[in-house]
C-alpha cells in the first residue's frame, strides 16, 4: 500500500483493509473482487491479487515462512519486502534496501553510482549488509529507514542532528543533497480522452479497461487524436464497444488524471443511446452496419448498489464523483426518473 504515498495516508485504509481480511484464511478465503474493492483508490492492484494469492499459499501450507528464501518464494515478495519481514520477524541477519535506505548510503559515501542501476544497487546491498548489526537485525534495518526517513531527507537533511555525521563523506563536502545522483525522469505524455457515461434502465454501462488499470470496469474511453473533436470521435466509437449507436451527448465535464508518466486529459458527456433499430430510417446505413464485422462486446452493466462491490481505478473514482457532483449517480436516462427530475444520492 505504500507504493509512491505516505504512511500516514495509509495507516487508515491499512487498518480497515486489516479489520476486513484480519488473518491470512480471512483473505485467502475472500473473493479477488472483494479485495481489489477494499484495495481501491491505492493503485498498483496486482500487489492485492498477489497479496491474496500469497495468503492462499500460507494457508494450504499451514505455515508462514520464516526463512528468506520461504519468504520470496511467495507471489508478490521482492528482496526488500522478504528482508524486512525476515529481519523484523525472524531476526534473519538480511539488509533491507529501500529509498530511504539507499540515499543515506550513497550520502555516507557520497557515491556517484544511480541506486537504480544494476550496480548501484548490488553496491548498496553489500554496503547495507556491511553495515547490518548481525545481533539485532530488526533494529538495525528500521534504525537505518527511519533515519533516511526523518533526518536524512531528500531536501535539507538534518546533518547536525545525524548520528551518522562524522563519517558521512557528502556532508563533509557540504553538497549532502547532491546525493544520490538522480537519473533522468522520463518525459511525461499527456493522452487527450473522451469518456461516454449512459445509463440502460439504471445501470450504467461499463467496459473492462485493456489500458490504464486493465481488467478493470470504467466507463467507455477513447483516445481523441490530434485535431479531432472528442464528440465525435465519442460518436463514432461508441457504438463498436456498446453495440448501440450514441444518440444525444451532453458535456458532463472535465477531468485530470496520472498514471506514472501519463498525465490523461479526459473530456466526459453523458450520453442516451439509441435504442430503436435504425433501419427503420436508414435502412441503407443498416445494412451496412450488419455486414461490418463488428468487435466482441466487452461491457458490463452495474446498478448504482453494484458499484461499491467492484474495485475502481482512481480515474473511474473521479468520474463517478463527477457524476454525484451532478446528481447524476442515479442514472439520468432514467424514464420514471426524467419524469420526476433526477434523484440526489
Ligand atoms: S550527515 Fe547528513 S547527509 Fe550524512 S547521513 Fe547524516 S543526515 Fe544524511
Amino acid at each position: 500500500m505504500l507504493q509512491q504515498t505516505t504512511a500516514a495516508a495509509v495507516v487508515p485504509r491499512w487498518e480497515t483493509f486489516l479489520r476486513r481480511f484480519p488473518t491470512a484464511q480471512a483473505l485467502a478465503r475472500a473473493p479477488e473482487r472483494e479485495v481489489l474493492a477494499a484495495w481501491a483508490g491505492l493503485g498498483y492492484y496486482a500487489r492485492a491479487r498477489r497479496l491474496r494469492q500469497a495468503a492462499r499459499e500460507i494457508v494450504s501450507a499451514r505455515a508462514f515462512p520464516r526463512t528468506l528464501e520461504g519468504l520470496k518464494a511467495l507471489p508478490g515478495v521482492g528482496p526488500y519486502t522478504a528482508a524486512a519481514v525476515a529481519s523484523i520477524c525472524f531476526a534473519v541477519p538480511a539488509a533491507v534496501v529501500d529509498g530511504n535506505v539507499a540515499r543515506v548510503l550513497a550520502r555516507l559515501e557520497a557515491l556517484r553510482l544511480d541506486p537504480r542501476s544494476p550496480a548501484g544497487s548490488r553496491y548498496l546491498q553489500w554496503a547495507a549488509q556491511a553495515l547490518l548489526d548481525p545481533a539485532e537485525p530488526g533494529e538495525s534495518n528500521q534504525a537505518l529507514m527511519e533515519l533516511g526517513a526523518t533526518v536524512c531527507t531528500p531536501r535539507a537533511p538534518r546533518c547536525p542532528a545525524c548520528p551518522l555525521a562524522r563519517s558521512c563523506e557528502a556532508k563533509r563536502r557540504g553538497t549532502p543533497e547532491r546525493f544520490p545522483v538522480r537519473r533522468r525522469s522520463k518525459p511525461t505524455r499527456t493522452l487527450h480522452l473522451v469518456a461516454g457515461v449512459a445509463w440502460r434502465g439504471s445501470r450504467l454501462v461499463l467496459v473492462k479497461d485493456r489500458d490504464i488499470v486493465p481488467g478493470h470496469l470504467i466507463v467507455p474511453l477513447f483516445s481523441v487524436p490530434a485535431g479531432r473533436r472528442p464528440a465525435n470521435v465519442l460518436r463514432k466509437e461508441w457504438e463498436n464497444v456498446a453495440g448501440r449507436p450514441a444518440g444525444a451527448l451532453e458535456p458532463l465535464g472535465k477531468l485530470r488524471h496520472s498514471v506514472l508518466d501519463r498525465r490523461y486529459l479526459v473530456e466526459v458527456f453523458t450520453l442516451e443511446e439509441e435504442t430503436a433499430s435504425p433501419s427503420l430510417r436508414f435502412p441503407q446505413e443498416t445494412r451496412r452496419r450488419a455486414e461490418r464485422p463488428r468487435s466482441k462486446s466487452r461491457i458490463r452493466l452495474l446498478r448504482e448498489s453494484e458499484l461499491s462491490r467492484h474495485a475502481h481505478g482512481g480515474l473511474t473514482v473521479k468520474l463517478l464523483r463527477l457524476l454525484a457532483g451532478r446528481a447524476l449517480v442515479h442514472g439520468r436516462a432514467h424514464p420514471t426518473q426524467r419524469e420526476q427530475g433526477p434523484r440526489r444520492c
